[in-house]
């Protein structure tokens, strides 16, 4: 008879089944509730939580994992790392670029002198509203100012605060939300571990806030006040602590790498075990470094890196335990047991009761309660498993390996595996046309038929359009209207000729808008779609929907991605009817509007049971057909959108070359269909194109439009110093922003990218798409735009003009 194993969770999501701490945090933000009912809702989640994962039978429950905003934002609270701006009205020393502050307070006796933007002692006087200011820039109470910036944590679709450093920094513990959160969970008799983020993955997350140091220095300042974590964790009771530290699945630079022996040899505590934990991909080059710092157990991911399992193994000091991720914290599928098994056996073999078993990662990155579902066909339903059917599959593994002749174990078993049996062989998900113009893909698919010098010409010749063509980046404001013929038509309040007719008429609308301001290439608008993946989702085979799996984005916003379960099809055109109609309202060139594969690939949950490439290349497919008939249907511009291709980049550098290549060959399959004439547009919009421009260029859309304005224009170097050869546009004003841009702005930011660029190469459009944005800015802000394209073609007409006369003479 072998003994029990421990069973943990690396984190629960905490945003709620039903949402409610989004629902909570918003009405807190409006002023509908108070700071204490927010808190109440809080803890009934926490507590909410843990019990199910002690219904569930782990032995060891995460705490510290709930966040009200962020857990990233949590721990700097937590270290006292807030910055000056933030901080409450009583520590505020005022803030030399943020204007607001000197009108409204009263602690303006600075005027003239260089307020510095940082302050060297942690910030000691925190609550609710400082997190709320430093990840919105505003709360219930204090002034208004920049919020910090947030950006990917990791490859995920969840957002953290970016930390911020400045030279001579210190921290301390200034913020027990962990701590009471672990009592309050050892209270209630839970067997908490604690979980808090490592003080190398902090600093390597974090940003310096003005040049001349190294945040990898902060690391003396910084242990202290992780050491007093430690100090008040180990006094709340707990035994075990989980100290994440994700980037050494990273390619680290060698100072950083060497830099983990000493953090950890001074955070040992002797009465906490310290669980090092390990998350979305391998050590790899890091697996000396993390096999030998003086922890009492290791983390691995055995999801995305099973390689690994039995290399970590052969090396791990005789001391130390080893937690294994065998469950998917990152996608939706159920875990098959038998292969779940096959790691685990002889892990458990060399290792004994050393060995823990739990999910992958945090469970942040999963919907609730797959019970929630209601509307999911039976089979495709039993293939999937949410965050709690996740805790089952731990703890039932665990059954497995222990009490192997357990009579429920081996009826879970025999059920996981006829139901793996059942998605492998279901119809559902092979399509054997799909599959057999997979396999037929060739070179000639994925090149358009003439080089783009070619085809730019035969372009320009059909299209006729002028110097700096403006255009718009395709969806136009989602009123109150639009969205409530959207819903009537989802519950079945208006017919489909009802809902074709309203739409109809906002197309109308939105064509005569452009008309009016000038614009010369135009939109439909996109009022038909909700969500530029959930649209075309819903309507390619192979693609789910649930009606509660909503993950945590950032703070309160959450995002509902479709599940790819099959082979991806198109039953039936998706957009041509609205392309087509929206064409026939004007004489000038209306885009077709579409979301790329890549894009449609990651802003999802995708099968696991074949490469991602492959399912990329099927919706590559499938789109290809859209373009084709849209061609057919005498749309001359087509846009592609591909926000996701660089969010796609895998964590290692040697990974990234392959993933470049096929989501650049899906790409140019779905675009490479139509004639030379036609011509492709992508959008992106990011703030980072170096490390992969030379992608971008092999996409070889004839245009492409990018964010440049919030980086006034540091952005376009990358295109600049590449010399890149197709058309490109500038976003020329930030949508994100009510703000009506002036003229003069867009004219210098055009100007300072023909210094380096061809202007007949140059576009003039915002930076992004402006459903988020209200009409009257909107028409403002256009009719500025095209203002200004008209201001640059009059200057360069001339100019060539003089330059003309020059050479003529
Ligand atoms: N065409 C989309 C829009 O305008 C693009 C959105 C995006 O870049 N994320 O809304
Ligand atoms: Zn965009």
């Amino acid at each position: 008879m072998n003994q029990t194993l421990t069973t943990h969770n690396l984190g629960f999501p905490r945003i709620g089944a039903d949402r409610e701490l989004k629902k909570a945090l918003e009405a807190y933000w409006r002023g509908d509730i108070t700071q204490a009912q927010l808190e109440q809702t809080g803890r009934k989640l926490r507590q909410t939580h843990w019990q199910w994962q002690a219904d569930a039978g782990l032995s060891l429950i995460p705490t510290g994992d709930f966040a009200w905003y962020d857990q990233v934002l949590t721990l700097s609270a937590t270290l006292g790392n807030i910055p000056l701006r933030h901080r409450s009205l009583s520590h505020h020393k005022g803030t030399a670029d943020h204007g607001h502050s000197h009108q409204e307070s009263g602690c303006c006796n600075h005027t003239g002198t260089e307020v510095s933007e940082f302050a060297s002692e942690p910030c000691q006087d925190i609550d609710l509203d400082t997190l709320f200011r430093v990840a919105r820039g505003r709360a219930p109470s204090g002034q208004a100012t920049t919020a910090s910036d947030m950006t990917k944590w990791f490859d995920t679709n969840y957002h953290y605060l970016v930390p911020e450093f400045h030279a001579g920094q210190q921290f301390q513990l200034s913020w027990t939300q962990i701590i009471d959160d672990t009592r309050e969970a050892i209270a209630l008799g839970y067997k908490a571990k604690p979980v808090i983020l490592g003080p190398l993955s902090y600093l390597w997350l974090g940003r310096e806030k003005h040049s001349g140091f190294d945040r990898l220095d902060l690391l003396d300042s910084l242990i202290p006040a992780y050491q007093q974590l430690l100090t008040a964790l180990a006094d709340t009771g707990a035994t075990w602590v989980q100290i994440d530290e994700p980037i050494l699945v990273l390619d680290l630079p060698g100072p950083w790498q060497r830099a983990f022996e000493e953090a950890y040899n001074r955070l040992q505590q002797r009465q906490l075990n310290i669980l090092l934990a390990t998350y979305f991909g391998a050590l790899g080059d890091n697996l000396t470094t993390a096999i030998n710092l003086p922890v009492a157990g290791l983390h691995i991911d055995a999801v995305r890196a099973p390689e690994q399992l039995l290399p970590v193994i052969d090396r791990l000091p005789a001391h130390k335990i080893l937690s294994v991720g065998v469950v998917d914290g990152r996608n939706i599928w159920r875990n098959d047991l038998a292969k779940s098994l096959s790691l685990l056996k002889p892990a458990q073999e060399r290792l004994g009761q050393r060995l823990w078993i739990a999910p992958s990662c945090s469970l942040l990155h999963s919907p609730v309660n797959l019970e929630r579902e209601t509307q999911l066909p039976a089979d495709l339903k039993s293939w999937l498993a949410f965050a709690r059917q996740k805790l089952d599959e731990v703890a039932v593994l665990e059954t497995l390996l222990s009490r192997p002749f357990d009579s429920i174990a081996q009826q879970a078993l025999a059920h996981s595996n006829a139901i793996a049996e059942c998605r492998a062989q279901s119809p559902k998900t092979h399509n054997p046309e799909v599959r057999a113009r997979l396999n037929a893909i060739t070179e000639a698919l994925w090149n358009r038929q003439s080089p783009f010098a070619q085809r730019i010409a035969k372009q320009q010749a059909l299209l006729q359009l002028p110097l700096f063509p403006t255009t718009t980046i395709g969806s136009f404001p989602q009123t109150d209207d639009i969205r409530k013929t959207r819903s009537e038509f989802k519950q079945g309040q208006i017919n489909s000729a009802e809902y074709e007719n309203r739409i109809r008429q906002e197309i109308a609308d939105c064509i005569a808008k452009q008309e009016a301001i000038g614009l010369d290439v135009l939109v439909h608008g996109e009022a038909e779609r909700n969500d530029m993946v959930e649209y075309f989702g819903e309507q390619l085979d192979g693609y789910t929907f649930t009606q509660h799996g909503w993950v945590q984005s950032y703070g309160s916003r959450c995002v509902k991605p479709p599940i790819i379960y099959g082979d991806v099809a198109r039953p039936a055109p998706i957009t041509l009817s609205w392309a087509r109609y929206a064409q026939s309202l004007s004489n000038k060139p209306v885009k077709g509007m579409l979301t790329g594969p890549i894009t449609m690939l990651f802003w999802s949950f995708v099968r696991d049971d074949q490469p991602r490439s492959t399912t990329a290349l099927q919706i590559a497919l499938a789109l290809r057909d859209e373009v084709v008939d849209l061609e057919a249907a005498g749309i001359q511009v087509i846009q592609i959108d591909e926000p996701a291709i660089r969010e796609g980049l895998p964590l290692r550098d040697k990974d990234r070359r392959a993933y470049l290549d096929w989501a650049v060959k899906a790409f140019r399959i779905t675009a490479s269909g139509v004639q030379d004439e036609t011509q492709i547009h992508t959008h992106m919009c990011y703030s980072e194109f170096n490390d992969i421009i030379q992608a971008i260029a092999a996409l070889d859309a004839d245009v492409i439009t990018i964010e440049t304005s919030r980086s006034d224009g540091e952005l376009l170097q990358a295109f600049e110093q590449f010399n890149y050869p197709n058309d490109i546009g500038p976003g020329v004003y930030d949508i994100h922003s009510p703000n009506v841009p002036d003229v003069n702005s867009m004219v210098q930011l055009i100007k300072r990218a023909a210094r380096q660029l061809p202007t007949e190469r140059l576009w003039v459009n915002p930076d992004c798409g402006l459903k988020t944005r209200r009409w009257p800015e909107t028409e403002a802000a256009l009719v500025n735009m095209v203002k200004a394209a008209r201001e640059l073609r009059e200057e360069f007409v001339r100019e060539q003009e003089r330059d003309r006369v020059i050479a003529a003479n």
